[in-house]
Formats: structure tokens, sequence, C-alpha cells
């Protein structure tokens, strides 16, 4: 339910109310709007419309309404204005079309400074690059590890970007979050519950993938695993799905754009890279995730693609990537989004 709070509502009731929402045995998320303060209770209680009754009548509020949702926190009901916040030095989300560039894997020093100032000169806004990797075989690179951290870290600061970086497993979460800005959540660990309220705790901006089979619905209540840990800095990645679809590695799943647009308002990014699995037809599902409403792109950028380590075949050289920013700008513009 939503606990909605009269404009003239004082710092004293606010604290009041939420005593009350806990009591009762729901979370209570807080959330101070332009014109509105809201706070968000969620909780499975038998007793729910005698607490909605009761909260009814307490000093400052000014109505109580259920959320008819599956998915609490993340949706338009809760929070009708679309979500930004804060990664590093940049804004994800509102009118900022956000740029996430970078190779795959990080594999050397060089490779990775040189991607990450290249990447930044054309107008990346964060600097992407996995030392943890979720490989399909167990025969191929498995990513640097903290090694790799460490060259990402220095490559983001380095060009001035703030860095994610992908996280597979609980163990290794308190190591990735002492070098990155951003956590990603791999498509395969979409719906690793447990990961998923690890990361939420860790209070860091996420990243969370879609996973290859998991419906928006269902993406949806993934998030709202982070979102219900008191994590609200999380953005979804559209990433292509699994489709009887031979031709390209994944279905870039364009409808998801607006039916998220439509039901959250945490922003959303497309992911043309693993969405297509071709470098060729990166730069074309990048406009269209744009013009569909995407705030913002995940790409690819390897600056030797044929020997890379993972995904060369999906990554765009730097000279691509740059050709590809300009366009999107233009798009971006045309629909009151900057880059
Ligand atoms: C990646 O970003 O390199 C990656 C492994 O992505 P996904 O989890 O979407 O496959
Ligand atoms: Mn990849």
């Amino acid at each position: 339910m939503i606990v909605v709070l009269k404009s003239s509502s004082t710092n004293e009731e606010l604290e009041k109310i939420v005593e009350a929402v806990k009591e009762y045995g729901y979370t209570a998320e807080v959330v101070k709007g332009k014109s509105k303060t809201i706070i968000g209770a969620v909780g499975d209680q038998k007793e729910k419309q005698q607490h909605m009754n009761l909260l009814g009548q307490l000093p400052g509020v000014e109505a109580v309404v259920p959320i008819t949702q599956p998915h609490k926190l993340g949706s338009r009901e809760f929070k009708n204005d679309d979500s930004e916040f804060k990664v590093g030095n940049t804004t994800v989300g509102g009118q900022n079309l956000t740029l996430i560039a970078g190779p795959c894997s990080i594999e050397s020093e060089d490779q990775i400074i040189e991607i990450a100032n290249s990447v930044k000169e054309s107008g990346a806004t964060i600097l992407r690059g996995g030392a943890f990797k979720p490989r399909t075989s167990p025969y191929t690179f498995q990513g640097m590890g903290e090694e790799g951290l460490i060259l990402l870290r220095k490559a983001g600061d380095e060009s001035g970007l703030p860095i994610v970086t992908e996280v597979l497993d609980v163990k290794d979460l308190d190591l990735v979050c002492k070098y990155a800005d951003m956590i990603q959540i791999g498509a395969r660990n979409c719906q690793n519950y447990a990961l998923l309220k690890a990361v939420g705790k860790a209070k860091k901006p996420v990243l969370l993938k879609r996973g290859m089979s998991t419906t928006i619905n269902e993406f949806l209540l993934c998030a709202e695993y982070l979102l219900a840990e008191g994590n609200m800095s999380v953005a979804l990645c559209e990433r292509g799905i699994r489709t009887f679809e031979t031709a390209t590695r994944n279905t870039f799943d364009i409808n998801a754009i607006p039916v998220l647009k439509e039901k959250t308002h945490l922003p959303v990014i497309g992911d043309p890279a693993h969405g297509t699995g071709y470098w060729q037809y990166v730069s074309p599902i990048a406009y269209a995730a744009i013009a569909a409403g995407a705030d913002g792109l995940a790409v690819e950028v390897h600056n030797n693609p044929e020997i890379a380590l993972s995904d060369g075949g999906q990554s765009l050289k730097p000279k691509r990537f740059a050709e590809m920013v300009e366009k999107a700008r233009i798009i971006a513009n045309a629909i009151g989004k900057k880059i």
C-alpha cells in the first residue's frame, strides 16, 4: 500500500507514520517527491484492510491506497515520476541518455586504458568491463578477477568515467563493491534471489540485466528484490531473449522498452550487443532502443575485437562506436533526451 502524506504534514508526523507502518509488519520506503511525500508500505499481512484504516486516521495522512501491481516499489503506482540516480559523476535516468561502453572482459592494462579513453572521448558516460565472467563453457576465459577490477578502476579514474562490472557470486560482492561504482547482475543471475538480496543490501547502484527467458513481469519482480532491501538505484537492462530465431545470438525485445517504461519508474537501458550478437546489428538496434524510449545503451567496444577474449564478434571498434554516438545523439535529441 501507499501512504500519501498531506502537503502540510510535519517531519514528526512522518516519523510517527513510518513507526506505525513498521509496527504493523511492513517495510517503509519514504519517497519525497516534488509535490508530495509518500511512504511505500510493503508486506504480506492478513489484516491489511484494518491496517489501511488505522494508518488513514493518523495525523498528516491524506490517503492510503493499495498497490494493485505485483511489483510494488518499482511500479508507477508507487512513484509516477521517472527515477534518476547518480553513478559517480553521471546521472542515470530522466533526460539523460546513459552511454555504457567498454569491452566484454578486461584483458590487460593497455587494452582497458585505451578503450576507456577512446569511449570517453566519443561521449560514453560509464565504462564497463567484466572481471568475473559468466561463460557458457568452463574451458573459456573466466575473467581476470581482482586484477581486472584494479585495472578497470584505474581506467575509470584516468578517463574520468565511473565503472560498472558484474558480480557473479555473493562471496565476491564485498570485493566488487570495493572497486565498482555500479554493480551489474547478469542475465544468468537475474533470478538468483540470494544474490539479488545481497546486492540490494550493498546499496550500490545496480544494472540488472534481463534473464534470457525471464518475462517482463518476472523481470520487474527480480528488480523488486533489490528495491525491497532499500536500494532504489536500479536500472533495468533489456539484452535480448531466447526465441526460435538462430540468425542472431538473441532477439532484442524492443517491445520490452515501452512496456517497462509504462510499468516502472526505473530507468531502462538497451544492450544491443548481447541483444544481437553481431557488431553489424548493434548500431541499428541501438537507434531503435533510443527511439522506443530507452534511457541509455550498454555497448561492447574493443580496440582489437578479432582477438578479444570474449564477445569480440559483437564488439564495436572505437571509431564505429564514435559514429554510432553521433547518430544516437540526433535520435536522442529528437525525443527530448540528451547525450
Ligand atoms: C556482459 O555484459 O558481458 C554479459 C555477460 O551480459 P549478459 O549477462 O547480458 O549475457
Ligand atoms: Mn559480453
